[in-house]
């Protein structure tokens, strides 16, 4: 604009510091709710799985693939998404702070646009902000075994959320005792505690809070009825079938090679 660019204070722009990512690596954006416990809190989340929470976030996430490009998936849970940039990605010449900012306000702004979708006539009592980082993996195995983590995250945090939710509210225990109460316990033992007193098969939980979500590109067939004019004036019906390309989502093991044989065009070469 203007005469901007010729300024006496252009000379301003030359703080600015490089954070090009480096070439060939998968360039990871993950976001996370500030403070989520208290917004939990606030908006009366159901302990241990708020279903509407949940759909929301899977909901801001896929507007975030639909919005930026070169996105091959994104992995959440709780209150936290992942976002994987391919790794010949060029979008915004690589700039770190470029990504990480168009994901978490894309992200943040869905968010908020999608309340009511989720949570009906419940209001949001305040603005939601989400934190962002950036962090490169070089290899195929290095983003699977990021993934996997994210993952592993998810099921260590839901299997002790589970079993405190259930001795608070079902066993009658205050917070502190139910915490008290998994102190030093192990995986096994807190499938002890859910099958012997409670009854509960945790393996039988639903996949998508041991599992969380994923999100990724398919090519899928689509078939439509056009209706077409003929030179004669006469209507007709034809199907037209074109592949699609839609964000697909999973509630389903990630940390094993299957998902992987599966869906080979997810990672590059
Ligand atoms: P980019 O994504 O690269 O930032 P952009 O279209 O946002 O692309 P900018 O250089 O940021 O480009 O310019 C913002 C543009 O938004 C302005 O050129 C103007 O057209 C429009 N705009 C922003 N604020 C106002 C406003 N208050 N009134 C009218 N137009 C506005
Ligand atoms: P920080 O700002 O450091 O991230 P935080 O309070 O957001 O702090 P996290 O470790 O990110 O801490 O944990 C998110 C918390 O949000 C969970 O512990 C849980 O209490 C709550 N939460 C998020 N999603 C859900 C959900 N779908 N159902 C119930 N509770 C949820
Ligand atoms: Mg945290
Ligand atoms: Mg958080
Ligand atoms: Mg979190
Ligand atoms: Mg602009």
């Amino acid at each position: 604009s203007f005469n901007m660019a010729k300024s006496k204070f252009e000379y301003v722009r030359n703080f600015e510091t490089d954070d090009t990512c480096l070439r060939n690596c998968y360039i990871v954006v993950r976001l996370d709710g500030r403070n989520f416990h208290k917004f939990a809190e606030q908006h009366n989340f159901t302990k241990p799985n708020d279903n509407r929470a949940l759909g929301l976030m899977s909901r801001s996430a896929r507007s975030v693939l639909e919005e930026m490009e070169d996105i091959v998936i994104a992995y959440g849970q709780s209150d936290e998404f992942s976002f994987v940039f391919k790794r010949s990605s060029t979008w915004f010449k690589r700039r770190a702070s470029k990504l990480m900012t168009h994901v978490t306000s894309q992200f943040s702004s869905s968010y908020v646009f999608y309340w009511k979708e989720f949570f009906g006539e419940k209001p949001l009592l305040y603005p939601p902000s989400f934190d962002g980082r950036v962090v490169l993996y070089p290899s195929n195995r290095n983003i699977k075994d990021y993934l996997s983590w994210r993952q592993a995250d998810c099921h260590i945090n839901n299997l002790y959320n589970t079993v405190f939710w259930t001795l608070v509210q079902r066993g009658g225990l205050t917070t502190a005792q139910a915490e008290d109460r998994l102190k030093g316990t192990l995986a096994a033992d807190k499938n002890e505690i859910l099958f012997s007193e409670f009854d509960i098969n945790y393996n039988k939980e639903s996949d998508l809070y041991k599992k969380g979500t994923t999100l990724i590109w398919e090519k899928r067939d689509e078939t439509v009825t056009k209706r077409l004019m003929l030179p004669n004036k006469e209507e007709k019906d034809v199907s037209v079938t074109r592949s699609r390309r839609r964000v697909e989502t999973y509630h389903c093991d990630i940390i094993g090679e299957q998902f992987w044989e599966e869906h080979q065009d997810i990672l590059e070469d």
